[in-house]
């Protein structure tokens, strides 16, 4: 399987709009990977995760190959996962020809935001959305994926999802927005024992002290590692990464870098592609 990271930052990017903090100076200063835009990854160039607000940044600069998408997994629906005004342009008039259906799935919130979105903008007969609402720990097909969502450790009124995903060869776990994670995915985990090639890691508190709730830092990654690894979930050939930044985690790509390479991680930039 191939990932492609297109954007790695939380809601506010890094820099942050209207910040002037260290983090926000310093990214700004060394620019290259310290630039982020808000998370989106896409599998295989054929399954895309999350539709935020920069998507058409990644569409312009960064080779997203949107046009050929047509599989959308929603995480959740915070404005920087789920940016209805990006998909309500998926239609007659303003595309200037034919394009196939779009398939998108996630929990009945995100749905339930991109119908009354699509119908208040007008364009919910102009367009063809299919959207599927996804039940937790239930595996459904999606153009030659396994996926399962588990519930995340995360905005709870928006039913957030982490996703196990598969292609019945290698198998991947992306685990954005959350914090530690729930006792029930857990359990979900130990009793069904998948094998992970791959997974990311919420690091939006990075160095920062942190709950554990709603997000991660750096040591509740190691510590989620170390537990599937004694699981039998992952082991030495497991590719972690951690993944989707703020400023609030008051530290910069360049000066995570040496401290997630001795734990074991990489570090996501915006354009990381990842074979596994
Ligand atoms: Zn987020
Ligand atoms: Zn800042
Ligand atoms: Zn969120």
């Amino acid at each position: 399987m191939k990932l492609k990271y297109y954007g790695t930052a939380a809601a506010e990017g890094v820099p942050a709009l209207y910040c002037s903090c260290d983090v926000c100076k310093y990214s700004t200063k060394a620019g290259g990977k310290n630039i982020r835009t808000r998370s989106q990854a896409l599998i295989d160039d054929r399954l895309l995760i999350d539709m935020p607000p920069d998507t058409l940044y990644h569409f312009q600069h960064l080779g997203l190959p949107l046009n050929d998408i047509e599989h959308v997994l929603i995480t959740h629906k915070h404005p920087d996962h789920l940016h209805p005004p990006t998909l309500n342009v998926r239609c007659k008039g303003f595309v200037m020809h034919e394009i196939p259906p779009i398939n998108i799935y996630g929990s009945m919130p995100s749905i339930d935001l991109i119908f009354d979105e699509l119908r208040k903008s007008g364009v919910l007969e102009r367009g063809h959305w299919n959207l599927f609402e996804l039940a937790p720990y239930k595996s459904i097909e999606i153009n030659g994926y396994t996926v399962t969502p588990y519930k995340a450790n995360h905005a709870f009124e928006t039913y957030p999802y982490i996703y196990d995903i598969s292609d019945g060869e290698k198998r991947m776990l992306y685990g954005h927005d959350t914090g530690t994670f729930l006792n029930e995915t857990w359990e979900y985990i130990e009793k069904n024992k998948p094998h992970f090639n791959l997974v990311s890691l919420d690091c939006t508190m990075g160095i920062a002290s942190s709950s554990g709730h709603h997000h991660m830092n750096v040591d509740n990654c190691i510590q989620a590692k170390m537990r599937l690894i004694e699981l039998g979930c992952a082991d030495s050939s497991t590719v972690f990464v951690l993944h989707h930044f703020s400023h609030n985690g008051n530290v910069s790509y360049d000066d995570l870098l040496p401290i997630a390479e001795k734990e074991g991680f990489l570090v996501s930039y915006d354009g990381m592609e990842i074979e596994f």
